[in-house]
């Protein structure tokens, strides 16, 4: 099977439009050949927009769309040579695995011969052959989302699209199934669009990640600057587990912050690494502390002597989740404020419910945004 695998696909612009609401708002990207890009963000940011609109079933307000240099805006949907992946699949029932497989060459007017050949070939890819002739009700679900697959890749499109087209299935389906698509996706060589609410799925395929709120890409990256390296204190929230704790800045020595916390502890950030445009940072400004429940260490009692060291938080355990290989806990620090930690399990689950614990924050880990949640960087090396 042969995948057209050069193109390149480039937004300038785009804005859609429904009644009373800008489903999305100025979005230009580009994605190179090949690549596998994410669109990531909460129900109703936009993203199934901006994915029909590249499909065509819907004409964008403004911007133009460009498949490699050419301007694909004023062609319709079935010219464009788009594979669609839906998330309810949309096969259809009575046709057959061999008849919804072949569906796209027979209204492209394939040969007869050729059909078979692709169809064939489409349906090794994806593992279903020996079932050409079972109708869909006669799949299981991770079944039938092979079938749209074959059906989308079968017409050798351009860009590959799809919408969510894991979500009905089971947890664990799910990760062997993306797993499958990031193989096939890879040995084609298809530029890929992928639309979904689900960080996981997302950083985990991704090449490269838009992450949309309200109709506007906040953060456009790798997996890894995603979660690493936030632009903003909502798109550390979308993609993962965070802490945010209340403070002011007391003390500034280049990229070295504290913050004071109003529980009285003082939480050191450096803010090395890159450097932001942000605004000024001066002392008595109000920020957030930010870091991930997983990148604090718990500090066994007593190792450390009393005062327990820079960087540390003390509170009384909540309560705790016990999820198998990691213990979350919930730890009142006071004054209102609860601090979530992980700790991994190999090494022992060191508090209960109702026990003091304290947690060591590594400085290089904590993130600071401003109260409007946009993020604050060093002034860099
Ligand atoms: P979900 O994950 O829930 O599908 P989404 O990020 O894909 O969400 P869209 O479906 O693109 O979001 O919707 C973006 C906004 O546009 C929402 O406010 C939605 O209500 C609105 N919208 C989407 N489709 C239409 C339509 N056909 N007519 C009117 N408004 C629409």
């Amino acid at each position: 099977m042969n995948a057209r695998t050069s193109t390149r696909l480039r937004l300038e612009n785009i804005t859609v439009k429904f009644p009373g609401v800008t489903a999305v708002d100025n979005v230009s990207l580009e994605v190179n050949p090949g690549e596998f890009f994410s669109l990531l963000g909460p129900s109703g940011c936009g993203k199934t927009t901006l994915l029909r609109t590249i499909a065509g079933f819907y004409r964008q307000d403004s911007g133009h769309i460009y498949f490699n240099d050419e301007c694909i805006d004023r062609i319709p949907p079935h010219k464009r040579g788009t594979g669609m992946v839906f998330q309810n699949y949309a096969i259809f029932p009575h046709l057959t695995v061999w008849d919804n497989v072949g569906y796209g060459l027979r209204a492209r007017k394939v040969s007869r011969e050729e059909a078979a050949r692709r169809i064939q070939a489409a349906l090794e890819l994806v593992d279903l052959v020996g079932l050409e002739k079972r109708k869909p009700k006669q799949l299981s679900g991770g079944q039938q989302q092979r079938v749209a697959v074959a059906r989308a890749v079968v017409i050798e499109p351009h860009i590959l699209l799809m919408d969510e087209p894991l979500a009905n299935l089971d947890a664990k389906l799910r990760i062997r199934l993306r797993t499958e698509l990031r193989k096939l996706q890879q040995q084609l060589g298809l530029t890929t669009i992928y639309v979904t609410h689900d960080q996981e799925e997302a950083l985990s395929l991704s090449d490269r990640i838009a992450v949309m709120f309200r109709g506007r890409i906040a953060q456009l990256g790798t997996p890894e600057e995603i979660y690493q390296d936030p632009a903003t204190r909502e798109v550390f929230e979308f993609v993962g587990e965070g802490n945010y704790l209340d403070g002011e800045v007391t003390e500034i020595d280049g990229d070295s912050v504290v913050v004071t916390l109003s529980t009285g502890d003082g939480v050191r950030a450096e803010l090395g690494g890159r450097s932001g445009a942000g605004r000024p940072l001066s002392k008595g400004t109000q920020v957030v502390v930010s870091f991930r429940p997983h990148e604090v260490e718990v500090v066994p009692q007593g190792a450390h002597g009393d005062p327990p060291g820079e960087n540390t938080l003390r509170g009384t355990v909540q309560h705790l989740d016990y999820l198998g290989a990691i213990v979350r806990y919930h730890v009142d620090i006071g004054k209102g404020m609860t601090l979530l930690a992980e700790h991994y399990t190999a090494q022992g689950v060191p508090a209960r419910q109702g026990d003091q614990l304290t947690v060591r924050i590594p400085p290089a880990r904590v993130k600071l945004f401003d109260t409007d949640g946009m993020r604050i960087r060093g002034r860099g090396s």
